[in-house]
């Protein structure tokens, strides 16, 4: 039987046993009291049994409707008290109060249970602006600092500087939105996604030569072993995830480095690993590695936000495939992300 049916039985049950008692219990009083009566005062005093069963409702009824309002209408009223606080955005409040009904009890404890799960979310959102605005307050600070800067300056060289500097605080800035924007995207669903068949190696290649700049900069030295590999996934946004992976592991590895980019695959899985020869992670960078906004130790903060790696998380939640990160001997950190290449054919097909 339905769970809600049983509510619903129960209750009937109970109000119907209530009332039979009730019923009872006047019957039985209002006898004895007559017989009582007629038994002290010798048959001077007649009172019609009709009256006495009304008058014992009467008094059991009130007895009665006190008991239901302190076990069933005392919790409801706290509970509607409560509501109306959070309401007003209070939410430290839980009902304490516990009822002899079983479905009340539910009612109680998953009252207890949103507030808790709301109290969360307000918790979460507010960090979230607080990153936000903190992570636009360094590079706007910077553009206005070297503004004023080479407002007052002549020298053609220190210009030249503060151009340049004013152009990557600019840059970080216009990366900061877009992360946001993307996240936030994910994150609310509102963009469709769409799910195309397209070359895997092929599009990690384009990644990797997009930040050719950079490694040839840091000369870095570079081995890639790709396997052909067709997908089927989110291809615009899997494109984030190799360009973050790829710009961490130059960022994070020396002048003179080594990065390692491997792809395979076998029927069920994809399996994409990158290790750069880098500062590896801490256990306690591990744990926070995928949160929105987290910058370890070993980061120069004037270079990122924090986002990047959240974003390759979910979009490699989108595809349902995992990401993970450990360190390798001799070298620096090692990403690895798994697609499964069958769950997804067979879902989206
Ligand atoms: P950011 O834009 O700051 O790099 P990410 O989300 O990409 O943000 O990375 C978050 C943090 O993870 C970094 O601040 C750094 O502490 C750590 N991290 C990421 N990639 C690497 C890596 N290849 N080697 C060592 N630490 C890394």
């Amino acid at each position: 039987m339905k769970k809600k049916n049983k509510a619903t039985l129960s209750m009937t049950f109970w109000f119907t046993m209530i009332l039979f008692i009730e019923y009872l219990l006047a019957v039985g009083f209002s006898t004895i009291s007559v017989a009582m009566l007629n038994k002290f005062s010798q048959g001077w005093v007649s009172v019609p049994s009709e009256l006495m069963v009304f008058f014992f409702s009467l008094v059991l009824g009130i007895a009665f409707s006190f008991i239901a309002n302190r076990l069933f209408l005392n919790p409801i009223r706290k509970l509607n008290k409560n509501m109306a606080l959070v309401a007003k955005g209070d939410f430290s409040v839980r009902m304490t109060e516990k009822s002899r009904f079983k479905e009340m009890d539910l009612m109680l404890d998953n009252f207890n249970l949103m507030v808790k799960e709301l109290g969360a979310l307000e918790i979460l959102q507010a960090d979230f602006m607080a990153n936000v605005s903190h992570e636009f307050k360094t590079p706007i600070n910077a553009i206005e600092g070297y503004s004023m800067l080479l407002q007052g300056s002549n020298s053609k060289e220190e210009q030249d500087e503060y151009i340049k500097k004013i152009l990557f605080s600019t840059k970080r800035l216009s990366n900061l939105v877009g992360n946001i924007l993307l996240l936030s995207k994910l994150d609310n669903q509102v963009i469709q996604l769409k799910y195309t068949n397209f070359k895997l190696d092929e599009q990690i290649r384009q990644a990797i030569l997009l930040s050719e700049i950079q490694w040839t900069n840091k000369e870095i030295e570079l081995d890639v072993d790709m396997q052909e590999i067709d997908f089927f996934g989110t291809e615009e946004f899997m494109f984030h995830v190799w360009s973050n992976l790829l710009g961490n592991a130059i960022k994070f590895s020396p002048v003179g480095g080594k990065i390692i980019i491997k792809l395979s695959a076998d029927d069920s899985l994809v399996k994409f690993e990158i290790t750069d020869s880098g500062t590896g992670v801490s256990d306690s960078i591990k744990r926070r590695i995928f949160d929105k906004f987290y910058q370890g130790d070993n980061a120069r903060k004037e270079e990122g936000s924090g986002l990047g790696l959240a974003l390759a998380k979910r979009i490699v939640d989108l595809n349902k495939g995992k990401i993970y990160v450990h360190n390798v001997k001799d070298m620096g950190a090692r990403f690895t992300v798994e697609l499964p290449r069958s769950v997804i054919n067979h879902e989206k097909r």
